[in-house]
Order: C-alpha cells, then structure tokens, then sequence
C-alpha cells in the first residue's frame, strides 16, 4: 500500500513499471492531471510540455509554491523520469529565474526542487532585478517581463542549453530568457515546461459542416 501525495489516500500499485518507478500520487489523482506530452516549435525553438495548465495542475503547484509542500515538487516529472534523462543526457539544465526574496522566504528553490530527480547538471544563469510574478500582470505590463530578467555577471554559458521552467502561459519569460542567450550562440538550445496554456480547440458548427458538404457535392455533381 502506497499513500498519494497529494490526497492521501492509500492504493496499490497496479503494473509491474511500478516496482521499476513507483508512482507518487493515485490513480485519481493522477488522471485529474490534463497529460498532454505535447513537442512544438515555438520561434524556431523546440518545446516540450506534459500537461495543461488546466485545474487540477495549478492547484498542484499553488500547493507546492505558496503553501510550501515540498513533497510534491516529484510528483510531476516521476513517470518521465528515465525518458527525460536519456534524451537530454548532454543539456545543462538552465532554471527560469526567481527573485532571491522569493527564495529566501520559501526556503526552497521549486524548480530545483522539480528538476533535480533528472540527475543533470543544474545552473541559474538568470535573476530578476525585482520582485515580479508574471500572473499578475495584465495586457502591456507583460512585456515588461524583457526589462525584469536579467544575465548574471560573468557566467559561462554552457553549449547544450534546456531552458526549464514549471508554467509557461504567455511566453513572455521564455522569449525574455531566449533573447538574452542567443546572442551568446549556445550549440543548442531547447525548452521543458511541466505545464502550457490548453490549445484553443475550433469549434465546427454543424451549419459550416453542412455547408462545406453542400457545396462539396456541388462541386463534384457540376465538375
Ligand atoms: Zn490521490
């Protein structure tokens, strides 16, 4: 008997990968989670994100960040363990920047908290010169996000970069940290967030359907 972490409830393992990677959360919980496992080119860039941001994540990780559970900070990443090690096996992790305040006042750090089950080399290379939380920001002020992060003095920026990050939502903090690295011509340069803005899914109304097979037919009657 295994207890999720999340709601604490007790369950079994069910499949023999369990006894490999046991799983952290139960059965619910973890289907509650909107897995996508999504790769996209994003500006030329190549990103990789597992989940929706959808209502089960970001109570998750409000858990995890503002009422300080650290005991879910594995909870995301567990079951990508070994494929996520293997695949960037060469990448220096590269962590999203956040204010040192911040740090001190949680007393962990939850990106290294997150990504540090990957075993690879971790580096901050960023900070922000103020305190500056991306969510509350509306429309314009966004954009200042370019003005907030900044390149630490006299880092050496390594060759294979993953960029890391937890959420990406508008993407104003991953463009804020690619302008600042490609100057620096890195041999490569990719991204991993757990979690990204659902996909806009376009409704087709029945109407437009119809009338796409009406004319269709039409076209192919008189053609
Ligand atoms: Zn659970």
């Amino acid at each position: 008997m295994r207890i999720c972490k999340y709601c604490f409830r007790g369950f079994e393992t069910q499949h023999l990968w369990h006894l490999i990677r046991p799983p952290l959360l139960c059965r619910t919980c973890y289907e509650q989670l909107e897995w996508h496992h999504r790769i996209e080119n994003w500006h030329g860039i190549k990103i990789e994100s597992l989940l929706d941001y959808g209502p089960t994540f970001q109570k998750m990780i409000y858990q995890l960040k503002a009422n300080l559970d650290i005991e879910l900070a594995p909870v995301f990443l567990n079951q990508h363990v070994p494929y996520l090690k293997l695949k960037y096996s060469q990448f220096t992790l590269v962590l999203a920047p956040t204010h040192e305040h911040d740090i001190t006042l949680r007393g962990f750090h939850p990106l290294i908290e997150i990504y540090q089950s990957l075993n690879l080399p971790m580096m901050t290379l960023f900070e922000k010169n103020r305190p500056y939380r991306q969510a509350e920001q509306h429309g314009s002020d966004r954009q200042q996000i370019q003005n907030v992060i900044i390149l630490k003095k006299g880092v050496t920026i390594p060759q294979q970069i993953l960029l890391v990050d937890d959420v990406m939502t508008t993407g104003e903090t991953i463009k804020a940290m690619i302008n600042l690295l490609k100057p620096r011509r890195p041999q490569q340069l990719k991204i991993l967030v757990l979690a990204r803005k659902k996909q806009e899914k376009i409704e087709i109304t029945t109407d437009i359907k119809n009338d796409k097979i009406r004319n269709w037919k039409q076209q192919t009657w008189h053609g």
